[in-house]
C-alpha cells in the first residue's frame, strides 16, 4: 500500500477508483501480496521443506484456495465443507490434514473415503470413532494424535489454544496412553504428532516452549513419528509497527529440534498467508457529533468484519485521500449493526474526514469474510482479487434478495 500524490493505491490500483467502481462494502485483495506471503514462509523454511498446509478456516474463497494451490500448498481443515472446498479447490488430497474438536462420524467417513493426509484426532472417543469407521471399511487410516502442551501462546485469551484449560488436544499422559492403544489397533497408524498452541503469536518463544514439550513427549513415546504438524499462529503486523513473528528465529529451534527428531514437518498457517493481503474498502453514511468523540458511522459492520467485535482485535483505518486538516475531536469508527459491540476502532488524532468520504480497513485477509454474516439481514460483501494489473471478481456481492 503507498500514498502516491495523497492517494492511497494498493498493488498498483488507484483505491478510490475500485471503491467507486465496484461499490463498498468491498474486500479487495493483492495477488502479489499473498504471493509473496507464501514465497517468504517457504524461503524461512527451506532448509527442512515442510508440507505448508493453509488454515482454510482463514479464507474460504475457493478461488484464493486455487491461487494458493498452484504453490504446492497442502490444506488444514476443519468441517465437512471446508475439505470439500479445499477438493473443489483441486488440492492434492494428500496434502489435506483434518484438524478440529468435534469431527462428526459423516465428517470422519467422508475424510476416510477420499484418503486424505491425516486426521488429527483431539480425544480418544475420536480415535474410537475412526477406528471403528476404518474397521467397517477394512482400511487402515492414517492418524495423528493432537498434543495440548500447556503452553502460554501470550496471544489473546479467545485465540489461546494451547493451555490446559483450552479444549483442544490431549495432555501428555493421555497422549502417551493413546499411542499405546494405537500401535496395537489394526486399522489405525499412527503418523503425526500435531500442536497448534494460538493465534497471532508474535513472540517466538511460546513456540520454543511448545518445541521443548513436543520434545519431551516424543522421547516418552519412545515412538517415531513420520510427521510433527506444528500447527499455525505465525502473527502478522496488523500495528505497523514491524512486529511480526521472528520467523528466522522460529525456523533455527525447528531445526535443532530436527537434529533429534527426523520427521517431516507440517505448517498450518492462515494468517501469515492471507491476512495482510487485503483491505476492506468502506464508504462513511454520517458522521454523528458527540459530546467527547465523534462517531464516524461507516456503511461496513460487524457482519463483514467481526474481528473487532468478537475479540476486540484492532485495524489499522486509513483514508484513501490524505489531508493535512486535523480532526477536532478523537473519532470512533462503527458500523450501523445495533449492537454496541460493532465498533472497529477509537482514534485520538485523525485526519479531518467528511461524509461520503471513504476509508480503507487494512489486513482483512484472513478471518475477514471467513467469519461474515448475514446478521441484521445484511448481504454478505463483493471480493475483488488484483493479479498482473487486472481485477477479478472473487465472489459477487449477494442480492438483498437471496435473504428475504
Ligand atoms: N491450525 C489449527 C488447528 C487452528 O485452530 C488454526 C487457527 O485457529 C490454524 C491452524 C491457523 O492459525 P493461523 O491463522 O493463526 O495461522
Amino acid at each position: 500500500m503507498l500514498y502516491i500524490k495523497n492517494k492511497l493505491t494498493f498493488d498498483k490500483k488507484n483505491v478510490e477508483s475500485l471503491a467507486k467502481k465496484y461499490g463498498t462494502p468491498l474486500y479487495c485483495y493483492s495477488f502479489n501480496k499473498l504471493k509473496s506471503n507464501i514465497l517468504e514462509l517457504k524461503k524461512y523454511f527451506r532448509s527442512f521443506s515442510p508440507l505448508i498446509c493453509f488454515a482454510v478456516k482463514s479464507n474460504t474463497n475457493t478461488k484464493i484456495l486455487n491461487e494458493i494451490k498452484k504453490f504446492n500448498l497442502g490444506a488444514d481443515v476443519v468441517s465437512l465443507g471446508e475439505l470439500m472446498k479445499a477438493l473443489k479447490a483441486g488440492i492434492n488430497e494428500k496434502k489435506i490434514v483434518f484438524s478440529g474438536v468435534g469431527k462428526t462420524s459423516t465428517e470422519l467417513n467422508y475424510a476416510i473415503k477420499k484418503n486424505i493426509l491425516l486426521i488429527n484426532a483431539e480425544s480418544k472417543s475420536e480415535i474410537l470413532e475412526i477406528e471403528k469407521i476404518a474397521k467397517k471399511k477394512k482400511k487402515i487410516v492414517d492418524i495423528g494424535i493432537r498434543l495440548n502442551p500447556n503452553t502460554d501462546a501470550q496471544t489473546l485469551s479467545q485465540i489461546s489454544t494451547g493451555k490446559k484449560e483450552n479444549k483442544f488436544g490431549v495432555g501428555e499422559k493421555v497422549f502417551l496412553q493413546l499411542v499405546e492403544y494405537i500401535k496395537r489397533s489394526q486399522n489405525l497408524n499412527l503418523k503425526c504428532l500435531s500442536v497448534h498452541i494460538g493465534s497471532q503469536i508474535l513472540n517466538h518463544k511460546p513456540y520454543q516452549n511448545m518445541l521443548k514439550v513436543v520434545d519431551r513427549t516424543i522421547r516418552k513415546s519412545k515412538y517415531k513419528f513420520e510427521y510433527i504438524d506444528l500447527g499455525g499462529g505465525m502473527g502478522i503486523d496488523y500495528e505497523h509497527d514491524n512486529s511480526k513473528l521472528n520467523l528466522k528465529k522460529y525456523s533455527q529451534d525447528i531445526k535443532k529440534f530436527l537434529k533429534i527428531h527426523k520427521s517431516k514437518i507440517i505448517f498450518e498457517p492462515g494468517r501469515s498467508i492471507i491476512g495482510n493481503s487485503a483491505i476492506l474498502l468502506t464508504k462513511i453514511v454520517y458522521i454523528k457529533e458527540g459530546d467527547k468523540k465523534d462517531f464516524v458511522i461507516l456503511d461496513v459492520a460487524m457482519n463483514d468484519l467481526m474481528r473487532p467485535a468478537l475479540y476486540g482485535a484492532k485495524h489499522k483505518i486509513i483514508p484513501l485521500k490524505k489531508s493535512n486538516q486535523k480532526s477536532k475531536k478523537m473519532y470512533e469508527f462503527v458500523g450501523p449493526i445495533c449492537e454496541s459491540t460493532d465498533t472497529f476502532s477509537t482514534i485520538k488524532k485523525y485526519q479531518k474526514l467528511k461524509e461520503k468520504d471513504f476509508l480503507a480497513i487494512c489486513d482483512v485477509g484472513a478471518y475477514g469474510v471467513s467469519l461474515a454474516s448475514n446478521y441484521n439481514v445484511r448481504p454478505k460483501p463483493l471480493e475483488i482479487l488484483i493479479k498482473n494489473s487486472k481485477v477479478q471478481i472473487l465472489k459477487k456481492r449477494q442480492k438483498i434478495s437471496e435473504l428475504i
